[in-house]
């Protein structure tokens, strides 16, 4: 498997079903892990797939709709029992605390470890968290209820060291870091040994982006351009698109014409209605328009 992946916990919509379970995903990057929207039922499908939860330290909630983020009380509860203590940090509207601050009251006194809270601006397109690895940007969708997308991007790497050349001009230890992130080396003497000739340019880095929930939105085609992985939600057929646009979601169509529209890669669709029995139909709809479309699936892990 690659370094940077999705997992897929969850991708059914508001209406439990045998077939699906309610959103939630984990993006792992080199083993560090960003929860995005956790439905009811997150924490048994982290067991399921073996994801670590000692290895989560974010969440991200799009908006605040049970199945985003009826999950959360039991998964935080669970976290306590392990005994974790560094903090976890949500991120998400600023009315998670209305909802969250007397779960906590309630049912996680004495908690080992504290959960810090992050408010969104639902509605620009800003930066929400950053690390070593990886900056993390709001993505402002189209929903009843204030609610964001997220794009993960992966930090660029540092280039690689061609010990060959490094040893030919004898480059001391402690030029070597500089060097990495794209500096020129200067020999005692004076010279200028270029960059390039002492470097190789690691890959490029990577990007996600998550959309859901949204109606047909076009204002998010400029952040989303070019992504490598795009997840979309396509929770009706074209068929009812006049409940789509009542409930203010898409339809496959429509996701793919995002797609299609932002130059992506590739596009994943989930938050299937429980309408639909088979959802051949969904993945036909939108391959007509988005060839590379993935029918989201519980389980299902995709390398970014
Ligand atoms: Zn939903
Ligand atoms: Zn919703």
């Amino acid at each position: 498997m690659a370094d940077f992946n999705l997992n897929i916990l969850g991708c059914g919509s508001a209406l439990p079903t045998t077939r699906h379970l309610a959103t939630s995903q984990v993006v792992d990057l080199r083993d560090k892990l960003y929860m995005i929207d956790c439905g009811e039922g997150t924490q048994v499908q982290m067991r399921n797939m073996r994801i670590k939860f000692s290895r989560l330290n974010h969440i991200f909630i799009s908006h605040l709709h049970g199945d985003h983020c009826f999950g959360l009380p039991g998964l935080l509860s669970t976290l306590g029992m392990l005994g974790r203590t560094g903090d976890l940090v949500i991120h998400a509207p600023k009315e998670i605390e209305n909802y969250m601050r007397p779960v906590l009251d309630t049912f996680c006194k004495g908690m080992p470890y504290e959960v810090r809270f992050n408010h969104i601006d639902t509605y620009s397109h800003s930066l929400i968290m950053e690390d070593r690895s990886l900056s993390v940007y709001s993505i402002p969708l189209k929903h009843r209820i204030p609610t964001c997308g997220f794009l993960f991007a992966e930090k660029p790497k540092e280039a690689h060291i061609i010990r060959e050349m490094t040893d030919f001009y004898q480059v001391p230890v402690k030029w070597m870091k500089d060097i990495k992130q794209g500096k020129d080396y200067i020999t005692p003497e004076g010279e200028i040994i270029p960059n390039s000739r002492l470097t190789r340019p690691s890959v490029a880095p990577k990007r996600y982006a998550y959309c859901s929930d949204t109606a047909y939105s076009p204002s998010i085609i400029p952040i989303i351009e070019g992504v490598d992985l795009l997840y979309h939600e396509a929770t009706f057929m074209e068929s009812d698109k006049a409940r789509a646009k009542e409930t203010f979601h898409s339809t496959a169509r429509q996701a793919a014409e995002i797609a299609l529209k932002a130059g992506v890669k590739r596009l994943v669709i989930g938050h299937y209605s429980a309408r639909y029995e088979d959802l051949a139909v969904l993945h036909k709809e939108a391959r007509e328009i988005y060839p590379d479309t993935i029918l989201g699936n519980e389980g299902m892990v995709l390398s970014i």
